[in-house]
């Protein structure tokens, strides 16, 4: 038998989306429009009613983050090694110096004691990463910002249906980006959305995605900051507004194929085979990522084609930031955040996406318990 290849991630576009985005592409108006407007009201009720603004990517929602934050030359960022790249350079990007704190072991996330002793006098934000959509401590969190005076903005770029003692994430806190990329669990194909916190910041937030460009009357157009070129298009935003209909039915689909991995590598799983399962939170996380630690005995490279072997599907994310090459001529060296550097030799992201169905799941985990007993 030759099974069919499972994947790691699966965006998942319905026929009435697809017809909307061909209305849209009919309509005679492609760019920001009506759908961005509509887009960004559903996210606004989704999170809160708080006011939200979108872009075209979840990187440019970091960065636009940041400048709205005043955060540029002179300043310092904490943020967490185990993050995508983009995390780290956005902060270079705005002329900031990024400033890593070691992870958790058990959560994979930032460390907030570890993060507390990182601050400095040049400290002015703090980005947290929700690795796989479980947040950090937000309590304690926002409460180290507070006692030092910090701006937080969050990178929930997996986060988007997550939440924190029954509030969802971006429903409350500072700065809290999202992105839209075509693996996370709502996607705009690509694409991201700020939320902000009052009318002076969503101005900003504008200015900064179409050229600091503001109009007014029929013809009066001024620019007063330097904006680039980040709008999302209305094309973008109608496969947005097909994906929101669905978020509620995808969140509780990825606590349940969670919940059934869990049931199937059972309660000796860790004992028998030396890897580490993630935390099974069923409350606050989306579960957009089932991740495995391996043992160290087991190249991480050599799992994943065994794993191709049988036809599944094996993501990581990710390699420690400050390991890479840019980051080591910054002076970033092996040995400086030694819970980041042996989980992201070793960590590996199962197949999770929400059409995926329970007997994919015990595939997947009769192949790694397969694997892990050669
Ligand atoms: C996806 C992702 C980003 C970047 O988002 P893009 O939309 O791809 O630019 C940043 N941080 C984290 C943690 C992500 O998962």
């Amino acid at each position: 038998m030759n099974p069919t290849f499972l994947p790691f991630a699966k965006p998942t576009i319905d026929e009435a989306t697809i017809a909307a985005v061909g209305e849209v592409l009919r309509s005679g108006w492609i760019t920001s429009g009506p759908k961005v407007q509509a887009f960004e009201a559903l996210l606004s009720e989704y999170l809160g009613g708080r006011t939200v603004r979108t872009f075209n990517s979840g990187t440019c929602t970091m960065e636009i983050a940041l400048r709205i934050a005043g955060v540029g030359s002179g300043d310092e960022v904490i943020t967490t090694p185990i993050s995508w790249v983009a995390t780290a350079n956005v902060i270079l990007e705005v002329g900031a110096t990024p400033v890593f704190a070691d992870i958790d072991p058990v959560t994979r996330n930032i460390d907030l004691d570890k993060l507390e002793a990182a601050i400095t006098p040049r400290t002015k934000a703090i980005i947290p990463v929700y690795l796989s959509g479980l947040p950090v401590d937000m309590d304690r969190l926002y409460a180290i910002a507070a006692k030092h005076k910090l701006r937080v903005v969050e990178d929930a770029a997996q986060a988007l249906g997550s939440s924190w003692n029954g509030k969802r994430i971006g429903s409350f806190g500072d700065l809290v980006s999202f992105s839209f990329q075509a693996n996370k669990n709502i996607t705009t194909t690509e694409g991201g959305c700020l939320v902000v916190n009052h009318a002076d910041e969503a101005r900003l937030a504008e200015k900064y995605r179409l050229q600091g460009v503001t109009r007014s009357g029929f013809d009066g157009l001024e620019v007063d900051v330097l904006g680039g070129k980040f709008n999302m298009t209305d094309v973008a935003a109608a496969v947005g507004l097909g994906q929101m209909a669905h978020i509620e039915a995808v969140t509780t689909k990825r606590r349940a194929l969670a919940q059934h991995y869990f049931a199937n590598f059972g309660s000796d799983f860790e004992a028998r085979y030396g890897a580490q399962l993630p935390v099974a939170d069923f409350e606050n996380s989306n579960w957009h990522m089932y991740q495995l630690v391996l043992p160290e005995r087991l190249p991480r490279a050599v799992f994943m084609e065994k794993m191709m072997e049988k036809q599944i599907g094996i993501g990581y994310h990710y390699p420690p930031i400050h390991l890479l090459k840019l980051y080591r001529e910054r002076g970033f060296r092996e040995g400086m955040f030694p819970v980041a550097e042996r989980v992201g030799r070793q960590i590996v992201s199962l197949p999770m996406f929400h059409v995926m169905n329970e007997s994919d799941v015990e595939r997947a985990v009769d192949a790694v318990k397969s694997v892990l007993s050669q």
